[in-house]
């Protein structure tokens, strides 16, 4: 019970950060943390992320009945027990809006160009998935064949999700997903794309690789051709516990 009220206190406090960070607006977003491989405690349907109290969450089973809480689950509960089935690494799961990021999966376009150093080594890049109406089946499947291999993915038309060993470093990998967004912007606006070569690329998988101490050749899922949107074609598959080993890696050195 101890463990279950800190991780209580983490959410609401990285519920706060979103809605200060304006990644969320009114009661949009949701968070989870996997307690166990039973449970799951995950934020409830139709309040402000910025202001819940502990009370406020709800644990859940792997089906999503409702174990504890007197609120109802978000209605987004699905495509985190997707991710934590697919997922056996992940522990913590951040679903947001951050506005340019969103304003990318709205124009429908995956933010899939190798522009910034740190965000290849770190995330590869951030596909797009297809849109999927919110709160039903149909949006996990549009996720399903990206959670493997990636720990942020675009939604179409809708927002943001990331997930990692644990809460927050889900919440980090938002911060990076909109931060690296904004600068794909300014690079639009500016006119100008440099995009870094096949060769720089070789040397950011060595580099990865001596981040996270793995030594398997792990390809780096980026493409250096000209062209924003929708490539989500990735070299080949990767293991997760491998790519999640990388990424932890370097946002704790970076
Ligand atoms: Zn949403």
């Amino acid at each position: 019970m101890i463990a279950d009220s800190k991780y209580r206190r983490e959410i609401v406090s990285t519920g706060k950060a979103l809605h200060q960070r304006g990644y969320i607006a009114a009661c949009d977003g949701n968070l989870s943390i996997r307690l166990d491989d039973k449970r799951v405690l995950v934020t409830p349907t139709g309040m402000s992320k910025g202001a819940m109290r502990p009370a406020d969450l709800v644990i859940v089973d792997m089906s999503g009945r409702r174990l504890k809480g007197r609120r109802d689950v978000t209605s987004e509960i699905g495509m985190h027990l997707l991710i934590y089935r697919m997922r056996p690494d992940v522990r913590g799961i951040v679903h947001a809006h951050p506005w340019t990021a969103t304003g990318f999966a709205a124009a429908g376009l995956a933010l899939d160009q190798p522009l910034v150093c740190e965000v290849v080594i770190g995330l590869g890049q951030i596909p797009l998935a297809p849109y999927g109406t919110p709160g039903t089946p149909e949006l996990a499947r549009t996720l399903e064949p990206l959670i493997p291999e990636y720990d942020a993915i675009l939604m179409a038309n809708h927002g943001v999700v990331t997930y990692g060993i644990d809460l927050h470093s889900a919440y980090m990998k938002m911060e990076t997903v909109e931060h690296f967004a904004q600068i794909a912007l300014v690079t639009n606006m500016l006119g100008k794309q440099q995009l870094l070569d096949s060769s720089d690329l070789e040397k950011l998988v060595k580099a990865r690789r001596s981040y996270s101490g793995v030594n398997s050749a792990a390809p780096m899922p980026v493409h250096s051709s000209h062209g924003n949107g929708n490539n989500s074609k990735v070299a080949a598959r990767r293991p997760s516990s491998v790519m999640n080993r990388e990424s932890e890696t370097v946002f704790r050195e970076s």
